[in-house]
């Protein structure tokens, strides 16, 4: 009887698909050129330091990010399946988001989420379990897997695959919300459009983010953006401030995770108000912060 073997992948593996140029030079490096990247982009890890991302950075716990480039602006594919008019007003494009070196690693590790799924899952894998193993078993340690995306991690494995990590998200899709695994915690985002989604989930006693804006004479822009207040109940739910940390694991269930428009520009923030996406602050009744 044939046993089944497993087979070395034989590196170098190019990949040419969609206008773009995968190499695979080994299990932990890859470069991705064309499309739109205009000079190739060689790709060693693909989480992130928490440190280093403004979302992150305030999290008590040790945490990890995955940054890929939202929605479909890679040309081809879509990681935010459920996105309608955030897309604008999406954080991927605000801070750092257009520096050429930022966007060009978001878009090749994108590329290769599509392009060469089995290398991207097994070099994610090691880093997670890297990650993991850096601390103690009982310090909590944490990632969210969709900094810029929206993609269901629970059905590849890699959630399962991780027991001792908390994952925690935000989410577009209605479907999955809460405590999709006991150590995967996702927020339900309100976009302006799915409001009885969002109540639903706040009587459920699930987690519902809500971006609000302060209306003034002047666009709140960069810095001040982060000084707008946010309202103390939101449909009669309480609100608390989700700029304080980024670590959502840690929320009382049955909130509104408040959140502030930050936008870079007068347009990108007159996007995110003229579309509904973020709500107007009714100064009138009381305030959280
Ligand atoms: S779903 Fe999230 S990551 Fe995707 S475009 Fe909207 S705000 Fe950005």
């Amino acid at each position: 009887m044939k046993t089944k073997t497993k087979t070395k992948t034989a590196f170098p593996v190019v990949i040419e698909k969609n206008g773009y140029t995968v190499v695979l030079h080994s299990p932990s490096k890859a470069t991705v050129s064309g499309g739109r990247l205009p000079e190739a982009v060689n790709v060693s890890h693909l989480l992130g330091e928490g440190d280093a991302n403004p979302k992150t950075k305030k999290n008590k716990v040790p945490t990890m990010g995955l940054s890929l480039f939202p929605y479909n602006g890679i040309g081809f594919g879509n990681v935010c399946a459920f996105a309608k008019n955030c897309v604008v007003s999406c954080l991927a494009h605000q801070g750092q988001g257009p520096v050429p070196s930022v966007m060009g690693a978001r878009v090749a590790k994108t590329v290769l989420w599509y392009l060469a799924r089995g290398w991207f899952l097994r070099r994610l894998n090691h880093e997670l379990a890297t990650f993991r193993g850096k601390y103690g078993r009982r310090r909590t340690v944490g990632v969210r897997l969709n900094m810029f995306s929206d993609i269901p991690w629970e059905d590849y494995g890699v959630i399962d695959n991780h027991p001792g990590i908390t994952f925690y998200d935000y989410t577009k899709n209605p479907r999955r919300v809460g405590d999709v695994r006991p150590n995967y915690w996702v927020t339900f985002s309100y976009d302006g459009t799915n409001k009885a989604e969002a109540i639903r989930h706040l009587r459920e006693g699930k987690n519902v983010s809500v971006v609000f804006y302060l209306e003034t004479d002047e666009a709140v822009c960069g810095k001040a953006a982060h000084r707008q207040p946010l309202p103390a109940t939101w449909n009669g739910f309480e609100v608390i401030d989700g700029g304080a940390t980024d670590w959502r694991p840690s929320d009382p269930w049955g909130v509104v995770i408040g959140l502030r428009l930050l936008a870079r520009t007068y347009e990108s923030r007159e996007a995110g108000i003229s579309s509904g996406f973020a709500q107007k602050i009714d100064t009138r009744l009381p305030i959280l912060s």
